[in-house]
């Protein structure tokens, strides 16, 4: 505990906004259809986005909002832990609400700019007084443990002012007495009988961790005493007791809890209370299952179909979604572009100029927003708007629908895949003539989108820690450019296969490629033939073999 509270005091760090006026400026960024999330209602867990956040923020209550991006896996295998706790803290209710905002939605991009939201999943707590600070960018709580972040939310309820009839964490005085304790829960409505006093000896937390532990009890209040006289104010002769209760009479007793905990404390307050029909509110119902088989519409299980049909196929339609997201979602994640993010942006901007494959008016697109990142960009804000410009009269991003990356669940595959898609893609093109890049200079380029773009914080870690381990920078060729890729992609699939949160039964994850797509990439022994394996990147990710299914006419758009 004591790590708990140290660790919680040094790390927690309040953040700074520093452009207020841009703060959930525009709202028309574009909703996404069949919106999948992580999270519903039904899990205490309410979806926040760039409208909802701040009106939220505002409410004088204690929120904790997850931060997150919906593609990322480990804010999928956070999920299940977020879920748990939300769940168990729901008898705090009175006192703290839990929200989640996606970052991986387009029009939630800007507000996590904002929020400098540059890890995901970042928990943020924001207290009751959050309206009075508008600048105030929330409480990070840096950890994963259910346990840990319970107790740091813990100390942080126990740390502020809620109205009297709401809960109490302030000591009694040595003038209180039964008649100004109840003073607080004198409304008409208040359902408050009995007030629990605990005697809490300083820097004990038994008295606020009771109080929690009753709020499901409308009728009880808790009240922490320290020092054990002041049980005498209340007609109780000062013992060893640490327990007592009054009701509105001023009949005092104490309480004999099994041991010193605050469990056993609630437990035997409760006993007390249901042995006189008080019964506490209800835990949350359980979520009802939802019908993931309603995913796979008719549609989707056409498109499944399609791609299942051997020989695998590379599709525009993925690339084009990368390229969407890459654009409208993750450059311009930063406030600033400067001290690598910059040379970063410039570096994905002419990959996409050179190596591009949307349709004449994605060319026109990437060819304007290239031309103005050579010039001196230096906002996200001012990419952002720069994209919403040059793409007002020029028709795009048409697909809007994952094909080769389709999942057959919600949340699986999607960005991330195509991403990987693009990234083979550009290798195999930058080794073609007339040779824009320098042999390793795509590498570099998925490198620093890898390290200040790409929303997935451990896949970004990940990827940095396996560029130096396998010596990225010192790729001398464009064919090894391509292999690299390719076995670095295949170390991530061995790291990750069977992962029962983010791998889709229909999608395994394999040592790439298979037999049956490529039988003469592996020799008799099962070991690569790299040439074989060469030959065949270079032919699936060709340009000329790209499919145009799943794009709005069978010839694609040009
Ligand atoms: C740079 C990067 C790093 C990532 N790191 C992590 C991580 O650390 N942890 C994590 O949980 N997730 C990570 N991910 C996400 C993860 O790799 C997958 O993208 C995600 O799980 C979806 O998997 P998928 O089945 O769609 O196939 P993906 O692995 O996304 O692959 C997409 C397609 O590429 C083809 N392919 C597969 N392997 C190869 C290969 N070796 N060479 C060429 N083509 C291939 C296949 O056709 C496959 O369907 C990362 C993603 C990226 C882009």
């Amino acid at each position: 505990m004591t790590w708990i509270r140290l660790g919680f005091q040094t790390l927690l760090c309040c953040l700074l906004l520093l452009f207020a006026p841009e703060v959930f400026g525009r709202t028309n960024a574009r909703r996404t259809a069949n919106e999948a999330s992580l999270y519903s209602d039904a899990d205490n867990v309410i979806m926040l986005d760039i409208g909802s956040l701040r009106p939220v923020l505002n409410l004088k209550t204690n929120k904790l909002v997850q931060f997150l991006n919906t593609f990322c896996g480990d804010c999928q295998r956070f999920a299940p832990v977020y879920k748990g706790l939300a769940r168990d803290l729901y008898k705090w209710r009175r006192l703290l609400r839990f929200y989640a905002v996606d970052c991986a939605q387009e029009r939630n991009a800007e507000l996590c700019r904002v929020f400098s939201v540059r890890q995901t999943p970042s928990l943020r707590f924001f207290d009751p007084d959050t309206e009075k600070r508008q600048k105030f960018l929330g409480s990070v709580i840096p950890t994963q443990d259910p346990k840990l972040i319970t107790a740091v939310l813990a100390d942080l309820l126990g740390q502020y002012e809620y109205a009297a009839d709401v809960a109490n964490f302030r000591y009694l005085t040595p003038n209180d007495t039964a008649e100004t304790v109840f003073r607080d829960h004198q409304g008409l409505d208040s359902p408050v009988k009995y007030i629990a006093l605990v005697l809490q000896p300083r820097k004990a937390h038994i008295g606020r961790d009771l109080l929690l532990d009753l709020l499901p009890f409308k009728e009880v209040a808790v009240r922490i005493v320290p020092d054990a006289q002041i049980f005498a104010n209340f007609g109780l002769v000062p013992t060893k007791e640490s327990l007592a209760i009054i009701d509105r009479s001023g009949n005092a007793q104490y309480l004999e809890p099994a041991s010193n905990t605050s469990q056993d404390y609630a437990n035997t307050v409760g006993e007390f209370l249901k042995k006189l029909n008080f019964k506490p509110d209800p835990p949350l119902p359980i979520a009802v299952a939802t019908n993931d088989n309603e995913f796979l519409d008719q549609r989707n299980q056409a498109v499944l179909a399609e791609v299942l049909k051997p020989p695998l196929k590379i599709y525009r339609a993925d690339l084009e979604q990368a390229i969407d997201k890459i654009l409208h979602n993750e450059l311009h994640k930063y406030f600033f572009f400067q001290g690598g993010n910059d040379l970063a942006l410039h570096n994905v901007m002419k990959a996409l100029m050179y190596l591009n494959p949307l349709n004449k008016d994605g060319r026109e697109l990437v060819t304007r927003v290239y031309r103005s990142t050579q010039r001196r960009l230096d906002k996200g804000s001012e990419f952002k708007q720069l994209i919403e410009s040059e793409e007002k009269h020029l028709k795009v991003f048409k697909a809007k629908r994952y094909i080769g990356c389709i999942g057959t669940r919600p949340l699986l595959r999607s960005f991330t895949c195509s991403l990987w898609t693009l990234f083979h893609h550009w290798t195999v093109e930058a080794a073609k003539k007339p040779h824009h890049f320098q042999p390793g200079n795509i590498l570099n380029t998925i490198h620093g989108f890898v390290r200040y773009f790409f929303g997935c914080s451990d896949c970004s870690k990940h990827f940095q820690e396996m560029a130096n381990r396998r010596n990225m920078s010192q790729v001398k060729t464009s064919d090894e450019e391509i292999l690299w890729l390719w076995e670095a992609h295949n170390e991530v699939n061995q790291r990750i296969a069977g992962d029962p949160i983010t791998e889709d039964p229909q999608f395994p994850k394999i040592q790439f490629p298979s037999v049956e797509n490529c039988p003469t990439c592996r020799n008799n022994n099962s070991e690569w033939r790299r040439d074989e394996v060469l030959k065949y990147l270079k032919h699936l990710y060709d340009i000329k073999n790209v499919s145009f299914y799943g794009l709005p006419t069978s010839q694609g758009y040009d």
